[in-house]
């Protein structure tokens, strides 16, 4: 028990006593208690009203002056309004602390009404990019003022592991990097990134290395023409052997050089007018008969199994530069007599175009890296094979522009798997496919 509430119960028993006493020196001992028990009852009504009061209407924070039980109350009342005044005060010094921060923010910031479209607030930078302007677009749907067909797929879809690029809807040239973050359960947040300046140096980047590889092309033609040519004229002993050799080298530029080129098309261009239902059941046979010329000695054994009736939507060129890379790779990885199964069939609702070899496998931590270019697990067996480390980098960028993804299983001393899933937007029957320009 505190020290005021002792206090407390030494005044009541005081003044029960005093007015027992003064009650009974009359005779009327109960109408003494009954007389101090109305006045305390009193006391406390009267504080209690002004504690009430002091609550609803002062506009100050110091309590009114009480004495006993009462004055502990309004001091511990006082010392709790006084800390969370500070609490408030430290919170909204946060708050604004917050808002000039993401203000500040280069990017586009706009915050989503939990479960829903609705836009409740945005920064600085997202009337920049996106035009909103305040209060008009407070509380608008985003699919009403951001209607760019790839930002509403992206909205709808639900998954937002990945962005998506779009022009910025009030100022012409510039793109938009746009990525949605769910957070605090059902709200979300959208950031909107200039994108603008990376992606003219990634421009520049592609046009610098088509620049290059077209230029080099032709010097590389004559050298070759050349070499062929004294090659032919029968030289010494001491030439021929430079000569071979400077004439496999200039076939592995050429190589490389067509390769890059490939990859400078396969970034920039769209592939528009070649797209068509392609007859993959002819295009795959032309590729396994083309891996078993390259084949030739080294007897690969070879298992084909081909869906008759299975197209896809697609560019040719593409499609075949892609799948000959990958049977060709397991011909140059798989020694000699080893066994290549090439499967083209419907897996559930996608198709899979795969290559399984008897190869020497692949070590997991090169999985992931296969596909950059010039990445080689063993660059001196590439080299040696002739391979220009772009092969699977070509690979991705044909199945990007076709909605299909690369799988690789391998595991060292076990073979590998090179598969390509397509999904059914993709697929036709093979009936269409007709040279059937879409
Ligand atoms: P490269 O011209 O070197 O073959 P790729 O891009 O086609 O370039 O392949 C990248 C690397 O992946 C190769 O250097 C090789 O190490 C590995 N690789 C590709 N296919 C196979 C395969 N079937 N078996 C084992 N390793 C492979």
């Amino acid at each position: 028990m505190t020290r005021a509430w002792q206090n407390e119960l030494w005044r009541l028993a005081v003044l029960v006593l005093a007015g027992v006493l003064a009650g009974a020196l009359t005779g009327q001992a109960m109408v003494g208690l009954l007389l101090v028990l109305i006045v305390y009852l009193g006391w406390h009504l009267y504080n209690l009203n002004r504690l009430v009061r002091w609550l609803r209407e002062s506009k100050s924070f110091k309590p009114p002056e009480a004495s006993g039980i009462w004055d502990e109350a309004f001091e511990h009342i006082y010392r709790l309004q006084q800390r969370n005044q500070k609490r408030k005060r430290n919170l909204s010094g946060m708050l604004k602390r917050l808002h000039k921060m993401t203000s500040a923010l280069p990017d586009a910031t706009v915050e989503l009404r939990p479960d829903s479209e609705e836009i409740e607030w945005w920064n600085t930078a997202a009337a920049r990019y996106l035009g909103f302007e305040f209060p008009r677009d407070s509380g608008q749907r985003i699919s009403n003022l951001i209607r760019h067909p790839a930002f509403l797929e992206y909205l709808h879809s639900g998954d937002y592991s990945q962005g998506v690029e779009m022009p910025s809807p009030v100022n012409e040239g510039q793109t938009l990097r746009i990525r949605l973050v769910p957070y605090a359960g059902k709200r979300r947040l959208l950031v909107a990134r200039d994108m603008t300046h990376i992606q003219k140096l990634e421009r520049m980047r592609q046009d610098f290395v088509a620049n290059v590889s077209h230029e080099l092309r032709t010097p590389l033609t004559v050298i070759s023409g050349y070499l062929e040519a004294l090659i032919d004229e029968d030289p010494d002993e001491r030439c021929l052997a430079p000569l071979q050799s400077m004439q496999e080298q200039t076939r592995r530029m050429s190589r490389l050089v067509e390769d890059l080129m490939l990859l400078a098309r396969l970034e920039s261009d769209e592939p528009g007018h070649a797209t068509r239902v392609v007859n993959i059941p002819e295009l795959v046979a032309q590729v396994v008969s083309q891996a078993k010329t390259f084949s030739g000695r080294e007897g690969h054994r070879f298992e084909v199994d081909i869906e008759d009736n299975l197209c896809l939507v697609g560019v040719e060129s593409e499609l075949y530069s892609a799948f000959s890379n990958l049977v060709l790779n397991a011909v140059h990885y798989t020694p000699a007599g080893g066994s290549i199964r090439v499967n083209w069939a419907r897996e559930g609702e996608y198709a899979l175009f795969s290559v399984t070899d008897t190869g020497p496998g692949i070590e997991a931590q090169h999985i992931p890296r296969l596909t950059e270019r010039f990445y080689r697990v063993d660059a001196g067996r590439s080299r040696a094979r002739g391979g220009t480390g772009l092969g699977l980098a070509i690979v991705k960028h044909v199945l990007l522009r076709h909605q299909g993804r690369l799988e690789i299983d391998s595991e060292p001393g076990r073979g590998s798997r090179f598969s390509c899933r397509f999904p059914e937007s993709q697929l036709r029957s093979c009936k269409s496919a007709k040279n059937l320009q879409l």
